[in-house]
């Protein structure tokens, strides 16, 4: 299903709200739920018998890009990662000792920062650390996130050696005004002999992210941008709209204020993109996404079994997140749990023999019931009654029935459907979809301050 740009819709339905990577999103997040309270929901998770995913966070970055809004390390001096990774592997370690042998990785990423930050040497010497402490899936999925400007030939075989088979590359955008402007310049050819090289080692996953909302960007630009990175064949992209913070990043002033699209010039380059994508045969798969018709993603949300996780959406449905360094969040059946963000404490943390969770969410019934629904609107564009009565023993009608009441109005505005006993989202409704699910979300009801980046 094509998606299709309504400019007043957008605007009539442009308010904050969360982007349901998670329900409850992470800013129900509280520090009464911390390290003991994750101990006693890893055994409990043995018992569900889950396949597991894990996440790595490594923090460095050699150079910083002024849109960044992460929370990165910057340092050209090499040596400092090597006492990070050998906490991370006490942290395995702190944390495997709770998990049933029995469980196996099927999916795995190293996030940041920049992943390849690490040498081929400490590369190889940090996957055998997570191997000692875990099996994986014959076909586990195994993805890293990778900088075009620092990625070498030898990187590339190494991380293909070790197993990865899924890459995503950062250019965010090509042209080169707007490179220098960001901070961050990788010309076209840098890019694509890292594909080239990709391509040569057998990866068949490629994914490029780009944003839209830089300085300097203007439809046209952008779309040279889209067209050269379409000749790049990618099979996934994620095209993010860029956050101004300058309140929690202020390094992001560095860039020229009166240089940054206006918000009706970022809505025409959000069109352009969805058109000059979907012509090129790309299917979006919801907020950010477009991939291929054949790739796992498309195919997933065409059998109604995608997902959503902290990574964006994923294929694997059921399995339970582990989080493994500064910042990374876990995702268990039942509970969310986020390690120390600052270095300093994940640090102080690890060295004391402690798993260094500060904060976390614990689900109650309604909780489980809402993110199924949520989740279901968000990655499989529907939501079946029947499926969810059987699954949690409710009256979808009774139990939504406010819900439901609120969303007559979405329906007259063509963003739903609402037929027999099931929901589908409309073409108009996709770029709404955060608008569909935040009626579902208790949470934000309860919220008198919405605190939220907008919808589109
Ligand atoms: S490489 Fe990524 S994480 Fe590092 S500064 Fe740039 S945007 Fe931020």
């Amino acid at each position: 299903m094509k998606v299709e740009f309504n400019e007043e819709l957008i605007k009539k339905y442009d308010r904050p709200g969360p982007r349901y990577t998670s329900y409850p999103p992470a800013t129900e997040f509280n520090e009464s739920t911390g390290a003991d309270e994750y101990v006693k929901k890893l055994v409990e998770s043995n018992s569900r018998h889950t396949p597991l995913s894990l996440y790595f966070h490594i923090p460095f970055c050699e150079q910083r890009c002024l849109y960044c809004g992460c929370n990165v390390i910057i340092s050209h001096r090499k040596g400092i990662e090597v006492p990070y990774l050998e906490r991370v592997y006490k942290e395995l370690k702190l944390v495997s000792q709770y998990i049933d042998k029995e469980r196996k990785v099927s999916q795995l990423h190293w996030g940041g920062g920049t992943p390849n930050y690490l040498d081929t040497a400490q590369i190889e010497e940090f996957f055998q650390e997570i191997r000692k402490n875990f099996d994986f899936e014959k076909d586990a999925e195994i993805s890293i996130e990778i900088d075009p400007r620092f990625a070498t030939k030898e990187q590339i075989k190494t991380i293909k050696k070790v197993g990865f088979n899924r890459v995503s590359i950062g250019v965010q955008d090509l042209d080169p005004k707007v490179q220098q402007t960001v901070n961050r310049v990788h010309p076209l050819p840098v890019v694509k002999r890292v594909v080239d090289n990709l391509r040569e080692e057998e990866f068949h996953s490629i994914n490029i992210d780009l944003i839209y909302g830089l300085p300097y960007q203007t439809v046209e630009s952008f779309k040279k941008t889209i067209e050269q990175v379409i000749e790049l064949n990618p099979d996934r992209l994620a095209i993010y709209s860029f956050a101004y913070v300058p309140w929690i990043k202020p390094h992001q002033k560095l860039m020229p204020q009166e240089a940054f699209p206006s918000a009706e010039e970022k809505l025409s380059i959000l069109n352009m993109v969805i058109d000059l994508l979907q012509e090129a045969g790309y299917v979006y798969i919801g907020m950010d996404h477009f991939a291929k018709p054949d790739d796992e993603l498309a195919i997933a949300q065409r059998e109604g079994k995608l997902w959503r996780n902290f990574q964006g959406y994923t294929t694997r449905k059921g399995v339970e997140l582990l989080g493994f360094g500064a910042t990374s969040i876990g995702m268990l059946y039942d509970g969310y749990f986020q390690n120390y963000k600052t270095l300093r404490e994940y640090n102080v943390s690890v060295d004391a023999g402690k798993i260094p969770v500060f904060r976390g969410y614990v689900l109650n019934e309604d909780d489980i019931i809402r993110r199924e629904v949520i989740m279901d609107i968000m990655c499989n564009l529907g939501l079946d009654y029947d499926r969810v009565e059987q699954e949690f023993g409710i009256k979808f009608e009774d139990y939504f029935e406010r819900e439901l009441e609120e969303l007559k109005e979405l329906e007259s505005d063509g963003l739903i459907k609402v037929s027999g006993r099931q929901i589908k989202i409309l073409p108009v409704g996709r770029l709404l979809i955060r608008n569909v699910a935040m009626v579902f979300d208790a949470h934000l009801r309860k919220k008198k301050e919405l605190r939220f980046s907008r919808t589109v």
